[in-house]
């Protein structure tokens, strides 16, 4: 029985009319993005493609061999000429004379940048000379499920040769970089016919005369394998399942329960994303017989582990017997456990010149019968390291299925994991943004100073949920602010504050997003004005409903995560000058206001020993974007002060002591200092974000 994902064939996407006119570098692109389209074919950002072209030398105008060939970093499915490193061909050649041999491969990476062709800032992987040294014209390694199965059978090398014959060799296990580049080209030399090669617990390699022959060869021989595991691996998946499926409602449910609290275990070296999975594929596995064993063995192609860690954690959870509480109460020692491991691993495996050890928490959580969590340090490595393990769960699912499957052996995985190269890749990226792995609900955020608050907190690396009643007006923030900073980092949920129901699933589905939450703005509003003869109890229950009601209720959910989480917490509520200044002709509004600020005080009380905070902004006539000032209230505002409804604006900002008027941008600044460690030592705190005003001087 084998699933969707591993029986359909891969389709031939090759056009000849959009490859016709191409330069040789474009039908590299073109092959690129056609093979990365397809996650069987390759991992996200695994996987590189190569091209040997002719062209003329920017110094000397003859005509040299270039090796055009996926640089560092990026993934061949969204690749783009800017992508690719180029190098003289000679320049790559003349370094086999000044290899001192296996011991000193890393070295020769240095030299990588002396064979720049045309000054092309892309920097050269280290798979480069596995590329430069295939003597082929185009060369495709590519990480396919199906070939890993088999490349991570115990016997791979028979497999190989009983699918493929002659046309596909085997190299043993060898860690990419220089000398694997000379294992393929003398594998090459000795074997002319060859197609490819699978190398053992890592890829397959392929080669053409042609672009349209590198990738349809590419194609063809993954189609064999999956063909073949068709007719051959067809027991139960796994050995069998063992555990039940939990009802897709009941398995989000126990999630929403996991995530924070393993997150507030995780994250105090840094603030961590979370991704749930509940895919078939992962199903099969956390029910299975072979749940337990395999994931033991841990991943085996080097892309796999460097996301996912050498091995996931099993959460001990019976989806026969569910009772979380249990399963909650275990997890501080079984993360404790996992983290010892770790670090003895570290210490087997360690040499003279490793680097310190990295964060020993788990990446991958594996819950029986309900699905995989996984935490990094932000969203998009949570769901692509999810999306690595499922790769890894097709490869186990092969190899165990026709053969013994086999990990990586520890010592080669901790030597990848801790290679001084990809510690250099570490300490060359960007320092964190200060709230990257931070999780923020907005309320109100579709409108004016929500919206503003968003893209100011997203600036600075959060994740956040933008929570509203306006479902149009949801939809095209949403839209805005994940074409800005990432689809990854932006959710939303319809949610109308006023409803226990409406904040109970909406915080939920935030979790079940990001795994945790660690701001609440609660900013949700409306405003009303009438004398208090005139203001019926409808209306002077409006507003108590909507501001002091709903930001009670937003609250008391985000402090129930909190506590769960153990990780502290940060309310920020966005009040208004009104509720210290009296007004007149607005009292609902005014008093419901004075109910958020005390609110907030008496929640800065009781926060205080878990460390959440609780402040408060208070701004003062903000109308560019604000839903409030569209309605009858800019209006009714206009008619008191006898004025045309356009000269509001100005009429509030003569009106303030600095004479400024006052922008949704301004108060998302005051938010997001008040959100952010800056003001780590400050709570009960009221801003005032309102260009000056005597009258709601704090005291
Ligand atoms: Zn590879």
């Amino acid at each position: 029985m084998l699933d969707k994902h591993q029986g359909a064939r891969l389709a031939n996407l090759w056009d000849d009319g959009k490859a016709a006119g191409m330069t040789e570098p474009e039908k590299l692109l073109y092959r690129s993005n056609l093979l990365g389209s397809d996650k069987r074919i390759t991992n996200y950002g695994g996987g590189n493609t190569s091209a040997k072209v002719m062209e003329k030398d920017p110094l000397t105008g003859e005509m040299v061999e270039v090796l055009w060939v996926k640089g560092s970093g990026g993934d061949v499915g969204t690749i783009k000429m800017d992508g690719f490193s180029t190098l003289y061909m000679d320049k790559l050649r003349a370094l086999k004379g000044i290899y001192r041999g296996v011991e000193f491969e890393d070295e020769m990476v240095g030299y990588l940048p002396h064979c720049t062709f045309n000054l092309n800032p892309r920097a050269a992987s280290i798979d480069t000379p596995l590329h430069a040294y295939v003597p082929k014209p185009h060369v495709d390694h590519m990480h396919p499920d199906a070939i890993i199965a088999i490349a991570a059978s115990k016997n791979s090398r028979e497999l190989t040769s009983k699918i493929f014959g002659d046309e596909i060799g085997w190299l043993p296990w060898k860690r990419p970089g220089y000398e694997l580049g000379l294992w393929l080209e003398k594998f090459c030399q000795e074997n002319p016919d060859a197609r490819g090669v699978v190398l053992e617990s890592h890829g397959l390699f392929t080669w053409g005369d042609t672009a349209k022959e590198a990738y349809e060869t590419t194609i063809e021989i993954i189609n064999r394998a999956i063909a073949w595991f068709e007719t051959e691996n067809t027991g139960p998946a796994f050995g069998g399942r063992s555990k039940p499926v939990l009802a897709a409602a009941d398995r989000a449910a126990i999630a929403k329960k996991l995530m924070p609290v393993i997150r507030g275990l995780i994250s105090a070296g840094e603030s961590k994303v979370g991704h749930f999975d509940d895919s078939q594929a992962v199903l099969d596995f956390v029910t299975s017989t072979s749940l337990e064993p395999l994931a033991a063995l841990g991943t085996s192609c080097p892309d796999h582990f460097l996301r996912t860690k050498i091995r996931p954690l099993v959460v001990d959870f019976d989806p026969a017997q569910p009772d979380v509480g249990n399963t909650l109460a275990g997890l501080p020692e079984a993360i404790a456990t996992y983290r010892a491991d770790y670090a003895a691993y570290y210490e087997r495996c360690k040499r003279a010149d490793s680097p310190a050890m990295r964060d020993p928490n788990a990446v991958v959580y594996l819950v029986p019968g309900v699905g995989m969590i996984t935490f990094a340090k932000d969203k998009a490595t949570a769901r692509t390291s999810a999306e690595f393990y499922v790769n890894a769960i097709n490869v186990m699912r092969g190899a165990s299925g026709v053969s013994t499957y086999v990990g990586l052996p520890e010592q080669e995985a901790f030597d990848i994991e801790y290679w001084l190269l990809e510690e250099a890749k570490l300490q060359r990226m960007p320092k964190p943004k200060s709230l990257a792995g931070r999780i923020a609900l907005v309320t109100g955020g579709a409108g004016g100073i929500g919206k503003a608050t968003a893209n100011r907190l997203m600036q600075e690396g959060a994740c956040v949920v933008l929570a509203d009643i306006d479902e149009t007006a949801l939809e095209a923030a949403q839209t805005e602010l994940s074409t800005r900073y990432g689809k990854d980092f932006v959710r939303s949920v319809n949610m109308n504050v006023t409803s226990e129901a409406a904040v109970e699933s909406g915080f939920g589905d935030a979790l079940l997003a990001f795994g945790g939450l660690d701001i609440l703005v609660s900013n949700a509003g409306l405003a009303t004005s009438a004398a208090v003869e005139d203001t019926t109890l409808a209306l002077w229950n409006k507003n108590m409903d909507i501001l002091a009601t709903g930001y009670f209720l937003v609250s008391r959910e985000a402090f129930r995560i909190f506590r769960s989480q153990k990780a502290g917490g940060n309310v920020v509520f966005v009040a208004s000058k009104n509720g210290l200044a009296a007004s007149p002709g607005a009292s609902a509004y005014c008093t419901a206001k004075a109910a958020e600020i005390h609110l907030a005080r008496c929640l800065a009380l009781e926060g205080a020993s878990a460390q959440i905070r609780v402040n408060v902004v208070n701004p003062d006539a903000v109308l560019r974007g604000s839903k409030i000032w569209t309605g009858e209230w800019k209006e009714q505002r206009a008619a008191a002060y006898k004025m045309d409804v356009d000269e509001l604006e100005a009429h509030y900002r003569e009106r303030s002591m600095l004479k400024l008027s006052v922008f949704p941008e301004d108060i998302a600044e005051a938010i997001y200092f008040l959100a952010s460690d800056m003001s780590a030592k400050s709570t009960g705190n009221i801003v005032n974000v309102d260009a000056g005003n005597a009258q709601s001087f704090t005291r």
